[in-house]
Protein backbone atom coordinates (compact mmCIF):
# COMPACT_ATOMS: atom_id res chain seq x y z
CA UNK A 1 0.00 0.00 0.00
CA UNK A 2 1.91 3.18 -1.11
CA UNK A 3 -0.98 5.64 -0.69
CA UNK A 4 -3.24 5.33 2.30
CA UNK A 5 -5.54 8.15 4.31
CA UNK A 6 -5.37 7.29 8.07
CA UNK A 7 -8.69 9.42 10.57
CA UNK A 8 -7.13 10.24 13.58
CA UNK A 9 -10.11 11.98 14.50
CA UNK A 10 -13.31 12.82 13.60
CA UNK A 11 -14.48 9.13 13.55
CA UNK A 12 -18.03 9.11 15.18
CA UNK A 13 -17.64 12.32 15.96
CA UNK A 14 -18.90 15.81 15.25
CA UNK A 15 -15.19 17.49 14.97
CA UNK A 16 -11.98 16.75 15.79
CA UNK A 17 -10.95 15.56 12.18
CA UNK A 18 -7.33 14.53 11.79
CA UNK A 19 -6.23 13.19 8.56
CA UNK A 20 -2.91 11.86 7.25
CA UNK A 21 -2.63 10.95 4.05
CA UNK A 22 0.26 8.86 3.02
CA UNK A 23 1.79 8.93 -0.49
CA UNK A 24 5.51 7.00 -0.15
CA UNK A 25 7.80 9.45 1.69
CA UNK A 26 4.91 12.76 0.90
CA UNK A 27 3.06 13.10 4.03
CA UNK A 28 0.27 15.31 4.45
CA UNK A 29 -2.28 16.06 7.35
CA UNK A 30 -5.69 17.21 6.84
CA UNK A 31 -6.77 19.58 9.67
CA UNK A 32 -6.21 18.40 13.51
CA UNK A 33 -8.93 19.48 15.64
CA UNK A 34 -10.32 19.29 19.10
CA UNK A 35 -13.49 17.24 19.14
CA UNK A 36 -16.41 19.08 20.57
CA UNK A 37 -16.71 16.00 23.05
CA UNK A 38 -13.30 14.40 22.71
CA UNK A 39 -12.24 12.68 26.13
CA UNK A 40 -15.29 13.55 27.79
CA UNK A 41 -15.14 10.47 29.49
CA UNK A 42 -12.03 11.74 31.33
CA UNK A 43 -11.37 15.38 30.94
CA UNK A 44 -14.93 16.57 31.95
CA UNK A 45 -16.61 18.51 34.72
CA UNK A 46 -13.65 20.66 35.48
CA UNK A 47 -10.84 18.11 34.83
CA UNK A 48 -8.85 19.16 32.01
CA UNK A 49 -5.53 17.65 30.55
CA UNK A 50 -2.47 19.66 31.57
CA UNK A 51 -1.03 22.43 29.53
CA UNK A 52 2.20 21.62 31.00
CA UNK A 53 1.99 18.03 30.28
CA UNK A 54 1.93 18.80 26.41
CA UNK A 55 0.05 15.61 24.20
CA UNK A 56 0.95 13.50 27.32
CA UNK A 57 -2.50 13.72 28.70
CA UNK A 58 -3.98 13.14 25.42
CA UNK A 59 -1.81 10.29 24.65
CA UNK A 60 -2.68 8.62 27.83
CA UNK A 61 -6.42 8.39 27.01
CA UNK A 62 -5.43 7.31 23.02
CA UNK A 63 -7.02 10.65 22.22
CA UNK A 64 -4.17 11.77 20.20
CA UNK A 65 -2.30 9.86 17.65
CA UNK A 66 1.39 8.97 18.58
CA UNK A 67 2.70 9.53 15.10
CA UNK A 68 6.40 9.94 14.95
CA UNK A 69 7.98 13.04 13.68
CA UNK A 70 4.75 15.06 14.00
CA UNK A 71 4.63 17.23 17.63
CA UNK A 72 6.95 19.90 19.05
CA UNK A 73 9.72 18.74 21.42
CA UNK A 74 7.99 21.04 23.50
CA UNK A 75 4.61 18.35 23.33
CA UNK A 76 6.73 15.67 24.04
CA UNK A 77 8.65 16.55 26.58
CA UNK A 78 7.11 14.96 29.34
CA UNK A 79 5.94 11.60 27.27
CA UNK A 80 7.33 8.31 26.67
CA UNK A 81 7.50 9.33 22.79
CA UNK A 82 10.67 10.64 21.63
CA UNK A 83 11.14 13.72 19.25
CA UNK A 84 12.14 13.65 15.81
CA UNK A 85 12.19 15.82 13.49
CA UNK A 86 9.53 16.20 11.08
CA UNK A 87 8.22 13.56 9.52
CA UNK A 88 4.64 14.99 8.23
CA UNK A 89 5.55 17.82 5.31
CA UNK A 90 2.67 20.20 5.45
CA UNK A 91 -0.80 20.71 7.56
CA UNK A 92 -3.52 21.45 5.34
CA UNK A 93 -6.59 23.55 7.49
CA UNK A 94 -9.81 23.85 6.05
CA UNK A 95 -10.70 26.65 7.82
CA UNK A 96 -10.60 28.22 11.39
CA UNK A 97 -12.91 26.40 13.93
CA UNK A 98 -11.13 25.06 17.09
CA UNK A 99 -12.70 21.37 15.72
CA UNK A 100 -10.10 21.83 12.78
CA UNK A 101 -7.56 23.72 14.21
CA UNK A 102 -7.30 23.10 18.26
CA UNK A 103 -4.86 20.82 18.69
CA UNK A 104 -2.41 22.20 15.79
CA UNK A 105 -0.48 24.04 18.92
CA UNK A 106 1.33 20.81 19.52
CA UNK A 107 2.31 20.24 16.16
CA UNK A 108 5.83 20.43 15.50
CA UNK A 109 6.09 24.34 14.35
CA UNK A 110 8.94 23.22 11.58
CA UNK A 111 6.03 21.59 9.63
CA UNK A 112 4.49 24.76 7.92
CA UNK A 113 0.45 25.03 8.04
CA UNK A 114 -1.50 25.95 4.79
CA UNK A 115 -4.08 28.10 5.09
CA UNK A 116 -6.37 30.34 3.20
CA UNK A 117 -5.49 33.91 2.95
CA UNK A 118 -8.44 34.85 5.34
CA UNK A 119 -7.87 31.96 7.69
CA UNK A 120 -4.50 33.80 8.18
CA UNK A 121 -6.18 37.58 8.86
CA UNK A 122 -8.56 35.88 11.16
CA UNK A 123 -5.55 34.41 12.81
CA UNK A 124 -3.57 37.31 13.25
CA UNK A 125 -6.89 38.81 14.85
CA UNK A 126 -6.29 36.14 17.67
CA UNK A 127 -2.84 36.15 17.67
CA UNK A 128 -3.52 39.50 18.92
CA UNK A 129 -5.29 38.62 21.75
CA UNK A 130 -2.61 35.90 22.88
CA UNK A 131 -5.00 33.05 21.67
CA UNK A 132 -3.69 31.86 18.36
CA UNK A 133 -2.76 28.02 17.94
CA UNK A 134 -1.13 28.39 14.82
CA UNK A 135 1.63 29.82 16.88
CA UNK A 136 5.24 29.71 15.49
CA UNK A 137 4.19 27.94 12.47
CA UNK A 138 5.13 29.48 9.15
CA UNK A 139 1.56 30.05 7.36
CA UNK A 140 1.65 29.44 3.41
CA UNK A 141 -1.59 30.88 2.36
CA UNK A 142 -3.63 30.27 -0.98
CA UNK A 143 -6.50 31.38 -2.16
CA UNK A 144 -9.36 29.22 -4.31
CA UNK A 145 -8.26 28.29 -7.82
CA UNK A 146 -4.16 27.90 -6.72
CA UNK A 147 -2.52 25.08 -6.79
CA UNK A 148 0.26 24.04 -4.85
CA UNK A 149 2.68 20.59 -4.58
CA UNK A 150 4.01 19.16 -1.71
CA UNK A 151 6.45 16.82 -2.54
CA UNK A 152 4.86 14.72 -5.27
CA UNK A 153 0.96 15.36 -3.76
CA UNK A 154 -0.56 17.80 -5.51
CA UNK A 155 -3.58 20.20 -3.61
CA UNK A 156 -6.18 22.28 -5.14
CA UNK A 157 -8.40 23.81 -2.41
CA UNK A 158 -11.59 25.35 -3.18
CA UNK A 159 -13.53 27.39 -1.20
CA UNK A 160 -17.01 26.19 0.32
CA UNK A 161 -19.50 28.08 2.30
CA UNK A 162 -19.13 27.37 5.58
CA UNK A 163 -20.57 29.69 9.27
CA UNK A 164 -16.85 31.32 8.72
CA UNK A 165 -15.52 33.17 6.32
CA UNK A 166 -12.41 31.32 4.30
CA UNK A 167 -13.33 27.81 4.70
CA UNK A 168 -12.04 25.17 1.76
CA UNK A 169 -12.78 21.74 0.60
CA UNK A 170 -9.55 20.04 -0.49
CA UNK A 171 -8.88 17.83 -4.28
CA UNK A 172 -5.46 16.27 -3.36
CA UNK A 173 -3.89 14.14 -6.23
CA UNK A 174 -2.37 11.59 -5.04
CA UNK A 175 0.26 8.85 -7.54
CA UNK A 176 -3.01 6.37 -6.95
CA UNK A 177 -5.64 8.20 -6.99
CA UNK A 178 -7.90 11.77 -6.39
CA UNK A 179 -8.79 12.05 -2.87
CA UNK A 180 -11.58 14.79 -1.73
CA UNK A 181 -11.85 16.30 1.49
CA UNK A 182 -14.67 18.36 1.96
CA UNK A 183 -14.22 20.22 5.44
CA UNK A 184 -17.00 21.80 6.84
CA UNK A 185 -19.86 23.02 4.51
CA UNK A 186 -23.15 24.12 3.70
CA UNK A 187 -24.89 25.53 0.32
CA UNK A 188 -27.53 27.50 2.20
CA UNK A 189 -25.35 30.10 3.27
CA UNK A 190 -24.69 33.59 1.58
CA UNK A 191 -21.91 31.69 -0.72
CA UNK A 192 -23.98 28.85 -1.14
CA UNK A 193 -23.22 28.44 -4.79
CA UNK A 194 -18.79 27.87 -3.67
CA UNK A 195 -20.20 24.55 -2.68
CA UNK A 196 -21.57 24.03 -5.67
CA UNK A 197 -18.43 25.34 -7.47
CA UNK A 198 -16.75 22.57 -5.03
CA UNK A 199 -19.01 20.01 -6.24
CA UNK A 200 -18.44 20.56 -9.84
CA UNK A 201 -14.61 20.54 -9.83
CA UNK A 202 -14.52 17.40 -7.14
CA UNK A 203 -16.74 15.68 -9.72
CA UNK A 204 -14.37 16.93 -12.64
CA UNK A 205 -11.58 15.08 -10.55
CA UNK A 206 -13.05 11.93 -10.74
CA UNK A 207 -12.05 10.73 -7.29
CA UNK A 208 -11.44 7.44 -5.80
CA UNK A 209 -12.31 8.76 -2.33
CA UNK A 210 -14.42 11.60 -0.95
CA UNK A 211 -14.11 12.16 3.14
CA UNK A 212 -17.40 13.76 3.71
CA UNK A 213 -18.66 15.41 7.03
CA UNK A 214 -22.31 14.65 7.79
CA UNK A 215 -22.73 16.75 10.86
CA UNK A 216 -26.63 17.28 10.73
CA UNK A 217 -26.89 13.27 9.33
CA UNK A 218 -29.39 12.10 11.51
CA UNK A 219 -32.68 9.94 12.02
CA UNK A 220 -35.16 12.56 12.36
CA UNK A 221 -33.52 14.92 10.11
CA UNK A 222 -36.14 17.42 8.84
CA UNK A 223 -35.61 18.77 5.92
CA UNK A 224 -36.62 22.46 7.21
CA UNK A 225 -33.81 24.84 7.54
CA UNK A 226 -33.44 28.34 8.03
CA UNK A 227 -31.22 30.58 5.88
CA UNK A 228 -28.97 32.75 6.80
CA UNK A 229 -30.68 35.51 5.11
CA UNK A 230 -33.92 34.52 6.89
CA UNK A 231 -32.07 34.80 10.26
CA UNK A 232 -32.14 38.49 9.01
CA UNK A 233 -35.29 38.74 8.44
CA UNK A 234 -36.49 37.22 11.57
CA UNK A 235 -34.28 39.23 13.31
CA UNK A 236 -35.37 42.59 11.88
CA UNK A 237 -38.99 41.49 12.46
CA UNK A 238 -38.02 41.05 16.58
CA UNK A 239 -35.87 44.22 16.81
CA UNK A 240 -38.88 46.33 15.21
CA UNK A 241 -41.59 45.00 17.60
CA UNK A 242 -39.78 44.86 20.62
CA UNK A 243 -39.39 48.30 22.60
CA UNK A 244 -36.73 47.47 25.18
CA UNK A 245 -33.44 46.24 24.93
CA UNK A 246 -32.35 43.19 22.77
CA UNK A 247 -29.37 40.77 23.19
CA UNK A 248 -28.33 37.49 21.51
CA UNK A 249 -25.18 34.99 21.91
CA UNK A 250 -23.41 33.67 18.93
CA UNK A 251 -19.94 32.68 17.86
CA UNK A 252 -18.28 35.74 17.35
CA UNK A 253 -15.97 34.61 14.49
CA UNK A 254 -19.83 33.59 12.21
CA UNK A 255 -18.87 37.24 10.00
CA UNK A 256 -22.59 35.92 8.17
CA UNK A 257 -23.85 36.35 11.53
CA UNK A 258 -22.67 39.70 12.19
CA UNK A 259 -23.31 40.56 8.48
CA UNK A 260 -27.05 39.28 8.84
CA UNK A 261 -27.53 40.87 12.56
CA UNK A 262 -26.24 44.40 11.11
CA UNK A 263 -28.62 44.31 7.84
CA UNK A 264 -31.51 43.25 10.85
CA UNK A 265 -30.36 46.61 12.57
CA UNK A 266 -30.04 48.98 9.85
CA UNK A 267 -33.82 48.22 8.92
CA UNK A 268 -35.04 48.05 12.22
CA UNK A 269 -33.22 51.34 13.37
CA UNK A 270 -31.18 49.89 15.67
CA UNK A 271 -27.34 49.99 16.36
CA UNK A 272 -25.27 46.41 16.49
CA UNK A 273 -23.10 46.29 19.17
CA UNK A 274 -20.11 43.91 19.51
CA UNK A 275 -17.87 42.58 21.92
CA UNK A 276 -14.05 43.70 21.95
CA UNK A 277 -13.41 40.29 20.45
CA UNK A 278 -15.44 40.61 17.57
CA UNK A 279 -13.99 44.33 16.55
CA UNK A 280 -10.53 42.92 16.76
CA UNK A 281 -11.71 40.48 14.54
CA UNK A 282 -13.96 43.02 11.92
CA UNK A 283 -10.90 45.71 12.24
CA UNK A 284 -8.07 42.94 10.81
CA UNK A 285 -10.92 41.75 8.11
CA UNK A 286 -11.74 45.30 7.02
CA UNK A 287 -8.25 44.67 4.97
CA UNK A 288 -9.80 42.37 2.79
CA UNK A 289 -12.36 44.61 0.68
CA UNK A 290 -13.65 41.48 -0.79
CA UNK A 291 -15.33 39.94 2.57
CA UNK A 292 -17.34 43.10 2.83
CA UNK A 293 -17.21 42.77 6.47
CA UNK A 294 -19.59 45.86 8.81
CA UNK A 295 -17.42 48.69 9.33
CA UNK A 296 -16.61 49.51 12.86
CA UNK A 297 -17.66 52.78 14.44
CA UNK A 298 -19.67 53.42 10.90
CA UNK A 299 -21.68 50.57 11.31
CA UNK A 300 -20.70 48.62 14.73
CA UNK A 301 -19.95 50.04 17.78
CA UNK A 302 -17.97 48.10 20.58
CA UNK A 303 -19.36 47.65 24.11
CA UNK A 304 -16.36 47.75 26.74
CA UNK A 305 -16.75 45.86 29.72
CA UNK A 306 -15.72 47.76 33.13
CA UNK A 307 -12.67 46.47 34.08
CA UNK A 308 -11.90 49.03 36.66
CA UNK A 309 -13.30 51.27 39.29
CA UNK A 310 -15.78 52.65 36.31
CA UNK A 311 -13.58 55.31 35.37
CA UNK A 312 -12.97 53.19 31.74
CA UNK A 313 -9.06 54.21 31.86
CA UNK A 314 -6.73 52.96 29.53
CA UNK A 315 -4.72 51.12 31.84
CA UNK A 316 -7.26 48.88 33.24
CA UNK A 317 -7.40 47.26 29.24
CA UNK A 318 -5.11 45.71 27.28
CA UNK A 319 -3.27 46.96 24.45
CA UNK A 320 -5.18 45.45 21.96
CA UNK A 321 -8.40 46.69 23.55
CA UNK A 322 -7.01 50.09 24.12
CA UNK A 323 -7.92 51.25 20.25
CA UNK A 324 -11.55 50.41 20.78
CA UNK A 325 -11.60 52.36 24.14
CA UNK A 326 -12.89 56.07 22.50
CA UNK A 327 -15.69 54.79 20.29
CA UNK A 328 -17.14 52.55 22.51
CA UNK A 329 -20.85 51.96 23.74
CA UNK A 330 -20.58 51.64 27.95
CA UNK A 331 -23.54 49.89 30.12
CA UNK A 332 -24.55 53.40 31.35
CA UNK A 333 -24.74 54.45 27.15
CA UNK A 334 -27.15 50.81 26.48
CA UNK A 335 -29.67 51.75 30.14
CA UNK A 336 -30.09 55.43 28.82
CA UNK A 337 -31.12 53.92 24.96
CA UNK A 338 -32.33 50.64 25.50
CA UNK A 339 -34.87 50.00 22.25
CA UNK A 340 -31.51 51.58 19.86
CA UNK A 341 -29.36 48.59 20.95
CA UNK A 342 -28.86 44.94 19.76
CA UNK A 343 -26.10 43.87 22.17
CA UNK A 344 -23.99 40.28 21.50
CA UNK A 345 -23.46 38.96 24.44
CA UNK A 346 -20.85 35.94 24.79
CA UNK A 347 -19.98 34.12 27.94
CA UNK A 348 -17.55 36.38 28.85
CA UNK A 349 -19.76 39.73 28.62
CA UNK A 350 -23.36 37.85 29.80
CA UNK A 351 -23.00 39.57 33.42
CA UNK A 352 -22.56 43.07 32.07
CA UNK A 353 -26.21 42.84 32.09
CA UNK A 354 -25.89 43.00 35.81
CA UNK A 355 -24.75 46.95 35.05
CA UNK A 356 -26.60 47.53 32.16
CA UNK A 357 -30.14 46.37 34.45
CA UNK A 358 -32.12 46.55 31.36
CA UNK A 359 -35.95 46.87 31.79
CA UNK A 360 -37.98 43.94 31.84
CA UNK A 361 -39.71 43.32 28.73
CA UNK A 362 -36.34 42.62 26.34
CA UNK A 363 -36.13 39.87 24.01
CA UNK A 364 -32.55 37.71 24.10
CA UNK A 365 -32.06 35.71 20.60
CA UNK A 366 -29.99 32.78 20.83
CA UNK A 367 -28.37 32.46 17.47
CA UNK A 368 -26.47 29.15 18.10
CA UNK A 369 -27.18 26.02 18.15
CA UNK A 370 -30.02 24.33 19.72
CA UNK A 371 -28.14 21.65 22.69
CA UNK A 372 -27.80 17.97 21.43
CA UNK A 373 -26.16 16.63 24.90
CA UNK A 374 -26.99 16.99 28.57
CA UNK A 375 -23.87 19.24 28.70
CA UNK A 376 -25.26 21.97 25.93
CA UNK A 377 -28.78 21.89 28.10
CA UNK A 378 -26.96 23.15 31.08
CA UNK A 379 -25.38 25.27 29.55
CA UNK A 380 -28.88 26.39 28.03
CA UNK A 381 -30.42 26.18 30.91
CA UNK A 382 -27.96 29.10 32.83
CA UNK A 383 -28.56 31.27 29.89
CA UNK A 384 -32.57 30.71 30.51
CA UNK A 385 -31.95 31.90 33.81
CA UNK A 386 -30.45 34.53 32.76
CA UNK A 387 -33.28 35.21 30.46
CA UNK A 388 -35.72 34.63 32.94
CA UNK A 389 -33.86 36.25 35.91
CA UNK A 390 -34.15 40.05 33.64
CA UNK A 391 -37.93 38.96 32.74
CA UNK A 392 -36.97 38.76 28.72
CA UNK A 393 -38.52 36.74 26.43
CA UNK A 394 -36.21 33.84 24.58
CA UNK A 395 -35.98 33.16 20.90
CA UNK A 396 -34.23 30.81 18.95
CA UNK A 397 -33.25 31.90 15.66
CA UNK A 398 -30.20 30.15 13.78
CA UNK A 399 -28.74 28.75 10.83
CA UNK A 400 -26.72 26.04 10.83
CA UNK A 401 -23.10 26.38 9.62
CA UNK A 402 -23.48 22.58 7.71
CA UNK A 403 -25.79 21.39 5.09
CA UNK A 404 -28.78 19.08 6.24
CA UNK A 405 -28.62 15.73 5.77
CA UNK A 406 -30.34 15.50 2.21
CA UNK A 407 -27.83 18.26 0.57
CA UNK A 408 -25.15 16.22 2.24
CA UNK A 409 -26.41 12.82 0.25
CA UNK A 410 -26.83 15.54 -2.52
CA UNK A 411 -23.31 16.19 -2.56
CA UNK A 412 -22.26 12.63 -2.61
CA UNK A 413 -23.89 11.60 -5.26
CA UNK A 414 -22.95 14.75 -7.56
CA UNK A 415 -18.95 14.02 -6.54
CA UNK A 416 -19.84 10.50 -7.72
CA UNK A 417 -16.37 9.07 -5.80
CA UNK A 418 -15.74 5.06 -6.29
CA UNK A 419 -15.78 5.40 -2.17
CA UNK A 420 -17.13 7.80 0.64
CA UNK A 421 -15.51 7.73 3.92
CA UNK A 422 -17.98 9.28 6.14
CA UNK A 423 -16.23 12.00 8.94
CA UNK A 424 -16.82 14.47 11.16
CA UNK A 425 -20.73 12.37 12.19
CA UNK A 426 -22.18 10.84 14.59
CA UNK A 427 -24.24 9.03 12.20
CA UNK A 428 -21.67 7.60 9.34
CA UNK A 429 -24.39 4.28 9.24
CA UNK A 430 -26.85 5.92 7.81
CA UNK A 431 -24.46 7.33 5.03
CA UNK A 432 -25.45 3.67 2.84
CA UNK A 433 -29.41 4.96 3.18
CA UNK A 434 -28.39 8.31 1.43
CA UNK A 435 -26.41 6.77 -1.89
CA UNK A 436 -25.14 4.71 -4.08
CA UNK A 437 -21.45 5.37 -3.94
CA UNK A 438 -19.48 2.36 -1.71
CA UNK A 439 -19.09 3.97 2.03
CA UNK A 440 -16.19 2.68 3.55
CA UNK A 441 -16.41 3.08 7.36
CA UNK A 442 -13.91 4.56 9.25
CA UNK A 443 -11.88 3.19 12.22
CA UNK A 444 -9.99 5.52 13.90
CA UNK A 445 -6.14 4.98 13.33
CA UNK A 446 -6.69 2.55 10.36
CA UNK A 447 -5.47 3.18 7.23
CA UNK A 448 -7.30 2.67 3.98
CA UNK A 449 -5.82 1.99 0.78
CA UNK A 450 -6.12 4.12 -2.58
CA UNK A 451 -6.12 2.80 -5.62
ZN1 LIG B 1 -16.17 21.23 12.04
Amino acid sequence: MTVSITCYGGVNEIGGNKVLVVDGDARVLLDFGAGFSEGGDFFNSGILPRKVNGAGDYFEFGLLPEIVGLYSEEALKNTEVRYEPPRVDALLLSHYHTDHTGRVDLVDPKIPVYCGETTALIDSAYAASGASPLKGHELRTFRTGDKFRVGHIEVRPVHVDHSIPGAYGFIVDTSEGTVVYTGDFRFHGPMGSMTEEFVELASAAQPTVLLSEGTRVADDADGTELKESDVALQTQKLLSRNGHLVFSSFRGNDLDRVSSFFDACEKAGRRLVVSMKVAALLDRLSDDKRLGVPRLGRDVSVYIRRKGKGAYDDGDYRKWERKFLDNGVTASDIRAKQNEFLLHLDQWTLPELIDIHPDRGGAYIHATTEAFNEEGERDEQVIRNWVEHYGFSYHQIHASGHAPMKRVAELVNGVGARKVVPIHTERADLFPSMTDTKVHQPVKGRPIAIG
